[in-house]
């Protein structure tokens, strides 16, 4: 398939998935216009990149559906200034559209091997604003902190202290908060004075697997 019909792939994802279902921002519904998901999932799910769905990406991992990857963004409510910490890079799609919208993006992936493709893809992508740890994220990224924005794509029992503690004032968490088989999507609102949260939808993410998410 060649550039152009992936092209229109996306905008048909973006007309059919995006809109109806109530992503009107227009930062992100450019950032999806713009970055080319087939580029994140293996050559032999290409054509499928811009389903409905989610897609593996090995090691049992997946490439979130694209409707929940613009749930998510929209959520932040990103005007370009932020800093942001995602907390599990997976193929760097996220990471990719979180880049096309602030100032920067670091990114924190448990599994080197993914880590180190999706810093590749990437850096082959000309992205510039975006840096990488390989590690456990539930920790945050202390010597980065505080963050405007943190968005965590893996399923947490409940929501790690340490990220609520480099969340700065003002800022916006999502995370999805439950049980291995279901969740709930919650958005964190910080003030100076306390912490709001919101329940955005039901949600199924793989497992947030680290030291501070233990029952
Ligand atoms: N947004 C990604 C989704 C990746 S799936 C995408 O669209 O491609 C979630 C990822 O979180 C997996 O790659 C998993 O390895 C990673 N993960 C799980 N627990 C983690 C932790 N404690 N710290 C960092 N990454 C973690």
């Amino acid at each position: 398939m060649d550039d152009q019909r992936y092209h229109k792939l996306r905008g048909q994802m973006i007309i059919k998935q995006l809109i109806p279902r109530g992503i009107n921002d227009e930062r992100v519904l450019e950032a999806f216009r713009k970055v080319p998901r087939h580029l994140f999932v293996d050559s032999r799910h290409q054509a499928k990149a811009y389903g409905d769905y989610p897609l593996s990406i090995g090691l049992d991992q997946t490439i979130s559906q694209p409707y929940i990857v613009a749930l998510m963004t929209q959520s932040l409510e990103l005007k370009g200034h932020e800093k942001i910490l995602e907390i599990g890079t997976g193929s760097g799609y996220q990471t990719a559209i979180l880049s096309e919208l602030v100032e920067h993006v670091y990114t924190m992936e448990r599994l080197p091997s993914l880590s180190e493709k999706a810093a590749q893809t990437l850096q082959e992508l000309g992205y510039q604003n975006i840096s990488f740890r390989s590690g456990d994220g539930t920790g945050g990224w202390p010597d980065e902190a505080p963050f405007n924005g943190i968005l965590v794509a893996a399923a947490a029992a409940k929501i790690p202290q340490t990220l609520l503690d480099q969340l700065a004032s003002g800022g916006r968490m999502v995370i999805p908060v439950g049980s291995p088989l279901f969740q709930k999507l919650t958005l964190v609102i910080k003030d100076e004075t306390d912490l709001k949260e919101q329940n955005i939808c039901g949600c199924r993410f793989v497992p947030l697997i680290g030291s501070e998410n233990t029952d």
